[in-house]
């Protein structure tokens, strides 16, 4: 990281706003719509991934970012797909780095499935990253192996341990699945809150075809938290982060748990965010169809003006929110897109 080039954030006139006077500071990337799990609510089994020769370059992602940095993002999370399995992605994570030097990033970040943190965590400390997220839906080894299809758990534990080790705040995701991991998820937050990570809880999307329907999977968090509410004393927090997540205080175990309800409770409202995928898509609305090639204008030229034309016609289209629903009736995907292409 360096902070010898001082480039001011831009803000006003190129800031982006969107129709319903949301302006645009978070931006999330996948880097890669590959992983190494299958995770039985995110992919199917056999996936077909998108061809290496369609993918951005590690250098145009890091213009396409520095693109929108530029225009006001102040957060950027890179996710996938797996992010850490995309080959050399870490030139990626230092090279963006340096605009947490100048100041005109707040917060690099990742989510990831946590297999290959042991390897890569000091690294992303030493290139500014301070917290991450990852995505753990159970503690037991079979019912992870089931989940993930192939994943090893003490590969994962490994990994959230050394990234603790490497200094990183950890928080813990867990998608919610009926019958699967909804008794496990006191036991899950009191391993988490134990070591001092937070917790949140995911209800399930219909994005993208799984080989199942999704009302097998879908449970609602107002039931889980309903439940929790027998054992535990739950306080609201005060809405801080601006994000889909809200927030309860565990009076029992002093941790932080967090509710992502896209079903239960819409949350676009205040909505931030928006995702770019490995070729150079921009989605406004993960609920939405909308996609808008940003591929095309970024290698048309060198300078930036088409591709800012494209953004701001894209985020003048920003759909006002998703609708998704999950019944009997609705049991197929809202969105053709599996999350590791959009980038949950
Ligand atoms: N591979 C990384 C990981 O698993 O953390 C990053 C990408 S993954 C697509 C990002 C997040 O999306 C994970 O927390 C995962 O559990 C969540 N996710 C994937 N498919 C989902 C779905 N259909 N509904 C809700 N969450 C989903
Ligand atoms: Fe991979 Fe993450 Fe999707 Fe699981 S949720 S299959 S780890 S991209």
């Amino acid at each position: 990281m360096s902070s010898a080039v001082m480039t001011p954030p831009t803000v006003g006139a190129s800031a982006m706003t969107d129709p319903f006077g949301r302006t645009i500071s978070y931006l999330r990337v996948s880097i890669t719509d590959r992983c190494d799990f299958r995770c039985v609510y995110c992919m199917s089994e056999d996936m077909t991934f998108l061809p290496r020769a369609d993918l951005l370059t590690l250098e145009e992602l890091d213009r396409l970012c520095s693109a929108f940095i530029a225009r006001g993002v102040r957060k950027l999370r890179l996710t996938g797909g797996e992010p850490l399995v995309r080959r050399n992605m870490m030139s990626l994570v230092r090279s963006l780095s340096r605009h947490l030097g100048t100041g005109a990033l707040d917060e690099l970040t990742l989510t990831t499935n946590g297999s290959q943190l042991a390897r890569f965590a000091e690294e992303l400390r030493d290139c500014g990253v301070r917290r991450i997220n990852v995505s753990l839906d159970t503690l037991d080894p079979e019912k992870f192996r089931a989940i993930t299809r192939w994943g090893d758990l003490d590969r994962v534990l490994a990994g959230i341990e050394a990234a603790r080790d490497a200094g990183l705040a950890v928080k813990i995701n867990a998608v919610a699945l009926k019958n699967i991991n909804e008794d496990e998820i006191p036991s899950l937050m009191q391993w988490a809150h134990g070591l001092g990570m937070g917790l949140t809880l995911i209800e399930v999307m219909p994005l993208g075809e799984i080989g199942e329907g999704r009302i097998d999977q879908y449970v609602p968090l107002s039931l889980v938290r309903a439940r929790l509410s027998n054992n535990y004393t739950l306080t609201d927090l005060p809405d801080s982060t601006g994000g889909p997540a809200r927030y309860v205080r565990v009076d029992e175990t002093g941790g932080k748990l967090g509710f992502i309800t896209p079903l239960t409770h819409n949350f676009c409202e205040s909505c931030n965010r928006v995702r770019i995928t490995c070729t150079g898509t921009l989605h406004t609305c993960l609920g939405q169809e909308d996609a808008s090639d940003l591929r095309r204008p970024l290698r048309a030229s060198p300078d930036d003006d088409l591709l800012n034309a494209a953004i701001d016609r894209a985020i003048g289209h920003k759909p006002k929110g998703h609708d998704f629903i999950i019944d009997r009736k609705h049991n197929r995907p809202s969105v053709g897109r599996h999350m590791s292409v959009t980038g949950g």
